[in-house]
């Protein structure tokens, strides 16, 4: 029955993103939609921000400082240095994560509000529940379940990452593995970007805290955006996450990190909606 009511929802949800496709190739703000269907419910909640063109600068290079797996303790703490420094950041959240806190709402409720600062994005209900290769191995509950945590956080585009992968699905470029092959197709067949990342900043599994210094860190970007080693040219994805910055000597490291970064002149910090090659 279970599986009935997932090949049920692919469906809907592949007719709901033809639809969609039109609406948005006519250039036309979509609407907010909702299918019930046994009782499940869908919303696609593309088209509640009027996304303006985003002008680039040839002569600048982008950074896109991006946080996986909110809301979590660390999220509110990096939102206020982020906020403080003046720069911008996308937080990629899980639905489930902010079901489990008393204030998940609250927390999503404000990146979601300080937007163009601040970015929501997708990144999936579950999280797999750690449990990778059956999550991606089952692509119509994989891509259903994006599709709940897009309803369920509000996300305003249909921007994802992939729980444990790096995975990119854009406009003219593509980068996957064979594991994640049907579900990328299934998501892009609806019209999402998917975002991989171009460095990390990782944390020890033992502490859970940052490896890498905000030194080492700034000089891998800048290594990096030098070499033209990133996924689009003159563009870096930095994943993180914003747990390992929960204590206040690693949350100055993310705060020295950024302040040496912004002693470039050409370096801008940019949501990642305004990555050169979304759809
Ligand atoms: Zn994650």
């Amino acid at each position: 029955m279970k599986q009935f009511l997932y090949g049920f929802l692919g469906v809907l949800v592949i007719l709901l993103g033809a639809c969609e496709m039109k609406i948005i190739n006519d250039e036309t703000p979509a609407p907010i939609e909702e299918h019930q269907a046994n009782q499940a419910t869908i919303s696609l909640s593309i088209g509640k921000f009027d996304r303006s063109p985003f002008v680039y600068d040839t002569a600048k290079k982008y950074i896109y400082l991006t946080f996986d797996d909110g809301p979590q303790h660390g999220t509110l703490e990096t939102f206020g240095v982020i906020r403080d420094n003046g720069i911008k950041a996308t937080y990629f959240m899980v639905g489930l994560h902010s079901q489990m806190r008393k204030d998940g709402n609250d927390i999503v409720a404000k990146i979601k509000n300080t937007y163009p600062q601040f970015l929501l994005a997708n990144h999936s209900y579950t999280h797999a529940l750690g449990k990778y290769q059956s999550f991606y191995m089952h692509a119509d509950q994989t891509v259903a379940e994006f599709i709940r945590a897009q309803d369920t956080l509000k996300v305003p585009y249909k921007i994802i990452r992939l729980p444990g992968n790096n995975a990119w699905v854009l406009k003219d470029s593509t980068k996957k593995s064979h594991l994640v092959s049907a579900v990328c197709h299934g998501l892009d067949s609806l019209g999402f970007n998917i975002i991989g990342w171009d460095c990390e900043w990782s944390f020890g599994p033992k502490t859970g805290r940052p490896v890498q210094s905000a030194e080492q860190m700034t000089n891998q970007i800048v290594d990096l955006l030098d070499k033209n080693e990133t996924f689009t040219k003159n563009h870096l994805v930095l994943l993180t996450h914003e747990r390992i910055f929960h204590r206040p000597e690693d949350l100055d490291s993310l705060r020295k990190m950024i302040v040496l970064l912004k002693q470039h002149p050409n370096y801008m910090f940019e949501t990642i909606d305004h990555q050169f090659s979304l759809l």
